[in-house]
């Protein structure tokens, strides 16, 4: 795998220190992507002293390498909070989902974050079965959510991406897509402003629970009143009760070479962020240097993929078959924190150890929800985070050792379904 195309057109950051010695405040955060940062800002903003604990460097998890599609709801169908749940509770998780985008705008706004932001996305349908499901999940946010959004038959789909694979689309103006890496680096330059102390390097190898609880690093320790974790897929061992409930699953995107602004834009008119709903799902938008950046491809066995650069060629050349012959300069994956019911896992361990994982591929925009909701419960507000701690979230069967092999079975059957009907 490449260096992603995020990490070379990421605006200049500055580095910070390694966590040494032992240091005390509020609020101690584990994880600098946009959960951890979103948490950050709004105690910071409440006069919190917080300090944030980053293993490798700010945006170097998922947030830094996402598709960048910004999208309302969460990793899973929404009719599934509201079969658990109830419709009054799935409305209030609906609505402040879509405060989580506009969060992203506010912020964006607030501290001068230059992320490329651009408007519009589709959801769209490959077989008659999405179809099917991508009209009943319209009727649905219109009926019982307030949320207008607009379906195209396959001609105007086409009109604007011209992939004869697409056979019709749930479009959405208000969703949207970013440069995620300079996104997570503007909010850090927030953070950092308000007061919050961030420790690069530092990758916490303990916590210590308690009345004060401590996250400890190799060469340094934080004593707080508070304790928020978000590892997602990349932390292991701090609590095992949470590493149960997710799963690492890798996903990859490839960046084409330049295309050039007219050709750039013959793929995508609008210039709107377009995934298809199938279960291994392609998802794809232009970049504003004008590649394609296009990703899919999941490994459920947390392996790279052989040949991945060639197996990203021919998955994009099969929506864009005028694509032959395009190389792909960068190609790179993360992980995605994949609940069993992909469902959002936040809630609280205890008096004083919060956290906010599950986000199941789907976390730019919830992201920053949680962040906010975690910061209200921290200052005394659990209202909120008490109705996402209604969910239940089982451990995937099968423990440590068997549970991935489990989960391959289990995708190689949603694989198939993808490919045969
Ligand atoms: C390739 C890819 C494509 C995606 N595409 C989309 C998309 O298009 N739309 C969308 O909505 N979502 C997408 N996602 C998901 C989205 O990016 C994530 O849900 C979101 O970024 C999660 O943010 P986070 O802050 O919770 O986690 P992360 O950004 O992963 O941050 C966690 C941080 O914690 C750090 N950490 C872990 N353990 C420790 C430790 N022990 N000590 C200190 N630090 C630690 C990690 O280094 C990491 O930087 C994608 C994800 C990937 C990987």
């Amino acid at each position: 795998m490449s260096q992603s195309w995020y990490q070379t057109t990421a605006h200049a950051a500055p580095a910070h220190p390694a966590l040494q010695g032992s240091l005390h405040c509020d609020v101690a955060i584990l994880g600098g992507g946009l959960t951890g940062l979103s948490t950050a800002i709004d105690l910071a903003k409440a006069g919190r002293k917080v300090i944030l604990l980053e293993s490798h460097t700010i945006g170097w998890g998922a947030s830094g390498r996402s598709g960048g599609q910004a999208i309302f709801g969460f990793g899973c169908d929404q009719a599934k909070l509201t079969a658990q749940l109830g419709l009054a509770d799935s409305r209030k998780l609906f609505d402040w989902s879509v405060e989580g985008v506009e969060l992203i705008h506010a912020r964006r706004k607030a501290f001068d974050i230059d992320c490329d932001w651009r408007d519009g996305h589709a959801h769209v349908a490959i077989k008659p079965r999405h179809v099917t499901e991508l009209k009943g999940w319209i009727a649905d946010l219109q009926d019982n959510f307030d949320y207008p959004v607009e379906w195209w038959e396959g001609e105007q789909l086409r009109s604007v991406v011209p992939s004869s694979r697409y056979i019709g689309g749930l479009v959405d103006q208000r969703s949207g897509h970013l440069h995620p890496l300079n996104y997570t680096l503007g909010l850090a330059r927030a953070a950092q402003q308000l007061g919050v102390r961030i420790f690069e390097h530092s990758a916490v190898t303990q916590l210590d629970r308690g009345a004060k609880p401590v996250l400890r690093t190799a060469q340094g320790q934080v004593q707080a009143d508070f304790v928020v974790l978000a590892g997602n897929a990349y932390v292991r061992g701090i609590a095992p009760e949470l590493d149960s409930r997710i799963m690492p699953v890798g996903t990859y995107i490839g960046a084409t070479e330049p295309l050039g602004e007219t050709k750039a834009r013959e793929l995508i008119r609008n210039d709107m962020a377009v995934a298809d709903i199938n279960w291994a799902l392609d998802y794809f938008r232009l970049s504003s240097d004008h590649r394609l950046l296009f990703g899919g491809r999941a490994s459920y066995s947390t392996l790279p993929p052989p040949n991945l650069r060639g197996t990203m060629q021919r998955r994009m050349t099969r929506v864009f078959p005028q694509l032959a012959g395009v190389k792909l300069d960068y190609v790179w994956g993360g992980y995605v924190d994949i609940s069993l019911s992909r469902a959002p896992h936040w809630g609280r361990l205890g008096n004083n150890v919060y956290f906010a994982q599950g986000f199941s591929g789907h976390g730019i925009a919830a992201t920053g929800l949680a962040g906010r909701v975690i910061a209200e419960a921290i200052q005394g507000q659990s209202e909120r985070l008490d109705v996402f701690g209604k969910l239940r979230h089982l451990p995937f069967p099968g423990g440590r050792l068997f549970r991935t092999p489990m989960l391959v079975a289990a995708m190689a059957w949603y694989k198939l379904r993808d490919a045969l009907w």
